[in-house]
């Protein structure tokens, strides 16, 4: 190890994605945190637009809720300029198994450049990257951000699907492909419907999406862990 690379991990050690603990700097988690046994799985109707294909149901995948230390960490990623979180997340990823090796191509919700100035990368653009990193998948940017939106997450579901309308574009073909969809976080699914939706029309023959994490399922899992409390008698 170097001057520089002991210095900088004494100053940013490298930490478990699930409690905050040091640890291992090839690891991203600690000795005593879990690799969660099953993925959360969202199955989010992309219809109407797919003319003459089955495919209605987009499936979602996510290692993991988005709450606790892993929240803070997401946040850090998306607001904070903290990439480095990103090969964390597919090291996870990777580790669970979540999608086929065999995929013909990753592909990820696109951004504006005037969003990526601001935020200073697309985060799930990173995402796919360190997934393809990982997994051997390569990743092609086929999906276009045609106009900005307003901010999605103070909207309900009916006025997300109405806001994301014409706000992407697939200008190939994709005639056969299977394909993974990235982003970072899933909340009411809208904005990966309407990219799976377009993947579906240019001729993908699948569309798999993978989150870091998913964030809908976060409340119901916070009145689980309010009654069920770790030693307590029932
Ligand atoms: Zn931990």
């Amino acid at each position: 190890m170097n001057l520089v690379d002991f210095i900088g991990q004494f100053l940013y050690p490298n930490r478990c994605i699930f409690c905050g603990v040091k640890c291992s700097d090839k690891s991203y988690k600690c000795e005593n945190c879990s690799t969660p046994e099953t993925p959360v799985v969202r199955m989010i109707n992309i219809r109407p637009g797919v003319r003459g294909v089955h495919h209605h149901i987009l499936k979602v995948i996510s290692p993991a809720v988005y709450t606790g230390y892993y929240r803070k960490t997401l946040h850090y990623f998306k607001f904070g300029r903290k990439s480095y979180f990103a090969k964390k997340y597919a090291m996870l990823i990777d580790e669970m198994n979540l999608f086929n090796k065999g995929s013909d191509f990753i592909t990820y919700v696109p951004m504006t450049k005037e969003k990526i100035r601001e935020r200073g990368y697309n985060q799930a653009e990173v995402l796919a990257r360190r997934i393809s990193e990982i997994s051997g998948v390569p990743v092609r940017d086929v999906i276009i951000k045609e106009k900005d939106n307003r901010i999605q997450h103070t909207l309900n579901m009916k006025e997300r699907k109405e806001n994301v309308k014409g706000m992407f574009a697939v200008n190939e073909r994709l005639k056969g492909c299977h394909i993974i969809l990235v982003d970072d976080i899933i909340t009411t699914g809208a904005t990966m419907a309407e990219c799976a939706r377009l993947l579906y029309r240019k001729g993908a023959a699948s569309v798999l999406g993978i989150c870091a994490a998913d964030a809908q399922t976060r409340e119901i899992n916070k009145r689980k862990l309010k009654y069920i409390k770790i030693g307590e008698k029932k």
